[in-house]
């Protein structure tokens, strides 16, 4: 196609999104901090590796970085090609979605925040869900370049709707591991066979996507690969905590869960996957969940 289309943020997600544009798009510039990764990229999937200012020439721009603040400070710095689209898959802050969304428009340049679900596996097989705020018609414009990456694809509303339900999304699952957590914790204690357990749970009520993967390839098995950093977790649910004030809402499970991810992220190792987040309690309770 005759789009040009650009990836900025070669990280554990970015790096495999990126990989499937060229199957689809002539023109494929990647740019990353560390630019040998963009150099590694290009070697690898027949991507340009580019300056960050050529970059943001392309008709569709995405970006997958940490947080909004650090998207919000590398757009302050460039000059983005008017008539482009930026589509922003960082897990980010609905507010600074809205902001951004003003800021480029005076610019003649739309911004969507389109975070993605389905974890690097997602990312690596292009099943990711993204789930879009902004424009529709520049929602329309861009879902071809979405397509290539992702299987289900949503526009769910305006401006930071996106980013809004990714972070319900994660702090859901945040409350899940949490009661994984506990729930297995009791039946360790209680002398229960965990795998025989986890079996009958999943086959039950209290199954989640936790106990159907995240206990069974990550704690179980103890381990914990990295492929989703536990401050990150603790950023999206602090993302869904601030929702809920500004709404002014009674959500005490989710306040809870909060404080008992940010406990976790502060006792974790450094570079911890978040299914370490369990060892906090196997640490407070002298239990190990294998
Ligand atoms: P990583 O830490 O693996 O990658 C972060 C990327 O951002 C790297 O390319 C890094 O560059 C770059 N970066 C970091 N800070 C800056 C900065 N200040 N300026 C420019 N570039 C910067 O993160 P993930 O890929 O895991 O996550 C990215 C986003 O996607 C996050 O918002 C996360 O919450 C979300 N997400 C992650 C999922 C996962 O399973 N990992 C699943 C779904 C969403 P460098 O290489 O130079 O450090």
């Amino acid at each position: 196609m005759n789009t040009s289309v650009a990836f900025i943020g070669l990280g554990a997600m970015g790096y495999r999104m990126a990989a499937h544009l060229p199957k689809q798009f002539d023109t494929v510039y990647v740019w990353n901090r560390n630019f040998d990764k963009a150099k590694q990229h290009a070697t690898e999937y027949k991507t340009q590796a580019v300056e960050l200012q050529q970059a943001v020439q392309a008709d569709i721009i995405f970006s997958c970085l940490p947080t909004s603040q650090d998207v919000e400070d590398l757009i302050q710095t460039l000059e983005i090609k008017s008539g482009a689209i930026w589509v922003d898959c960082t897990s980010g802050v609905p507010e600074s979605a809205r902001k951004l969304s003003q800021q480029l428009a005076e610019k003649n340049v739309k911004f969507l925040d389109a975070p993605v679900s389905g974890q690097t596996i997602g990312a690596e097989n292009a099943t990711l869900t993204f789930m879009v705020g902004g424009e529709k018609s520049a929602f329309d414009q861009a879902f071809a370049t979405m397509q290539v990456m992702g299987k289900l694809i949503k526009h769910v509303g305006d401006s930071g709707a996106g980013f809004a339900v990714k972070a319900v999304n994660n702090m859901m699952m945040a409350v899940h591991l949490c009661a994984a957590a506990e729930g297995f914790t009791t039946l360790k204690a209680h002398g229960v066979n965990l795998n025989e357990a986890l079996d009958c749970i999943n086959a039950s009520s209290g199954k989640s996507g936790v106990t159907e993967a995240v206990l069974p390839q990550r704690v179980f098995n103890r381990s914990f690969p990295l492929t989703f950093a536990l401050p990150l977790l603790a950023k999206d649910t602090g993302i869904a905590v601030d929702l809920i004030r500004e709404a002014k809402l009674s959500a005490p499970v989710i306040g809870l869960t909060q404080s008992l991810i940010q406990t976790a992220n502060n006792l974790a190792e450094p570079n911890s996957d978040f299914s370490t987040a369990i060892k906090m309690y196997e640490l407070w309770n002298k239990i190990t969940l294998d």
